[in-house]
């Protein structure tokens, strides 16, 4: 699968076992996203461009490093995804932060947008789409017109469980954007649940059931 990443790293995979598994309490659930959404982070941001610095230590002057090229925004997807940007925004606490709400129609599965809001040099910045399901795609794909719309041409998408179908869907819209994930899992169910998945993750982040 072109532009998918698929995260094979033993903490990752560890982390998301249980989080998958249904005993697994609200705050712990909440808990490990947090980390394995740093997690995530870490490893997508390997190719991050860097510049070299002088810096000097108690001792000598030396040559470090600092994060160049293009700022990042980090945009959740309401609601499942603030809890991925309040832990990312810890390892980059200069992204700006953009909030786009979807939500996917009873029924239909549709997605409808009832809320954007986005930094203004968004056009400049490298959008982070955080979101922990990819399920049908629908919100991902309404999300990543949002902020084409809005001038970003620099966007990934970051899903601590994709489906297949999902992965179609956004690549079939927008082929050029990078999906990382640490696990595409086997299809959705006819609710549009990722199976074998974690249930609803914003319910069982925010213990809304
Ligand atoms: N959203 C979720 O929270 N879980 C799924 O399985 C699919 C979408």
């Amino acid at each position: 699968m072109p532009n998918v990443h698929i995260f094979d790293h033993p903490l990752i995979l560890h982390k998301l076992t249980i989080l998958r598994d249904k005993r697994t309490g609200h705050k712990e659930f909440r808990e490990l996203t947090e980390e394995l959404a740093m997690l995530m982070a870490f490893e997508a941001t390997r190719t991050h461009p860097v510049r070299e610095i002088a810096v000097e230590t108690p001792l000598a002057r030396t040559t470090g490093w600092s994060i160049a090229g293009q700022e990042i925004a980090l945009v959740p997807i309401l609601r499942a995804g603030l809890v991925m940007e309040s832990a990312i925004g810890r390892l980059i606490p200069t992204a700006r932060v953009g909030h786009i709400g979807i939500y996917r129609e009873h029924d239909t599965l549709q997605p409808v947008s009832y809320f954007v809001k986005l930094p203004p040099d968004i056009a400049e910045r490298e959008a982070m789409i955080l979101d922990p399901m990819l399920a049908t795609g629908g919100s991902t794909v309404a999300a990543i017109d949002t902020l084409k719309q809005h001038g970003c041409r620099s966007m990934t998408v970051m899903a601590i469980i994709s489906a297949p179908e999902g992965i179609r869907k956004v690549h079939g819209a927008h082929p050029e954007v990078d999906i990382y994930t640490a696990a595409v899992d086997s299809h959705l169910n006819e609710k549009g649940y990722i199976l074998p998945g974690l249930g609803d993750a914003g319910d069982r982040l925010f213990g809304t059931k």
